[in-house]
């Protein structure tokens, strides 16, 4: 692999998500092929930390073990978590950044839930969406991203506009574009303010959305307000990866024409 990668990918997930069964050796030998930079990033939630398959405290160690395995045949590999944000558990998920900081290379933020449902599922969104309106929705997840990068714990934010996802499939939907947008603007504004990266998140593409997180004309926008970036493909198998390096590739170069693509640290890696 030649010594600067043609694009990082700093969202992957592997056997120690629940929802991904894909060793970490399986994308790293194919990254390396390809000379992409892989970040895993595995989600962590607190609140459902005792469910079976969650990363807990145990599993973390078993994480980091094989990641330190990996990470000596293919260097260019970094470690983070995906790491749900809860206002009413601020202290505790404080804790877990701080106690954890050291042993990974950049810490994602993200929100996943309004009420603990998840609103990145469609039979969970669904169930909200029966008691909740679209707009009552998107205001609760928004404020709570709101809350999650002005908590400072975190280099970057994952999908910061990821209540989406499944928004199109509702009726009232496009009623909706403009509150989206201006509330999207504002949490770029805000990561910037707070030294927090936001992540451009090809997965979005895959869904009824059918956009990346944020959109493209969004990012142009922020670009010019000096927002910084990085890309992650969300993948949750190796054909995900595998799919999403051409766009990897061109998400790198828009980035890089607007000069908004920053690096979060690499803490562990560097020691
Ligand atoms: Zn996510
Ligand atoms: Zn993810």
């Amino acid at each position: 692999m030649s010594p600067r990668p043609v694009a990082y990918d700093l969202h992957v997930h592997t056997e120690f998500s629940p929802d991904s069964t894909t060793p970490l050796e399986s994308y790293a030998q194919s990254a390396d092929e390809h000379s992409i930079h892989l970040g895993f990033c595995d989600h962590f939630e607190l609140a459902f930390m005792e469910r079976h398959d969650y990363l807990n405290h145990d599993r973390l160690g078993q994480l980091f073990e094989r990641y330190d395995q990996v990470h000596s045949l293919y260097p260019q590999t970094s470690l983070s978590l995906e790491i749900d944000y809860y206002s009413d558990l601020a202290s505790e998920v404080a804790e877990f950044c701080d106690t954890y900081r050291k042993d990974l290379d950049y810490l994602i933020g993200v929100v996943h839930t309004v009420d603990r449902h998840a609103v990145t599922t469609p039979e969970e969104m669904a169930q909200l969406a029966s008691r909740l309106t679209l707009a009552t929705i998107l205001e609760r997840y928004f404020h709570e991203v709101e809350a999650a990068i002005s908590s400072n714990l975190f280099d970057g934010l994952a999908h910061i506009d990821g209540v989406m996802r499944y928004v199109p499939l509702y009726p009232a939907s496009s009623d909706l574009e403009a509150y989206w947008q201006e509330r999207t603007l504002q949490l770029g504004l805000l990561c910037r303010k707070h030294g927090v990266l936001v992540e451009v998140n090809l997965r979005g593409l895959r869904h009824p959305w059918k956009r990346t997180h944020p959109a493209e004309h969004i990012i142009t926008e922020l670009a010019k307000e000096g927002v910084q970036f990085y890309v992650g493909s969300d993948s949750h198998c190796l054909r995900d990866f595998q799919d999403s390096i051409p766009l990897l590739i061109k998400t790198h170069r828009i980035l890089n024409e607007h000069v908004c693509f920053q690096l979060p640290p690499f803490r562990r890696s560097t020691g």
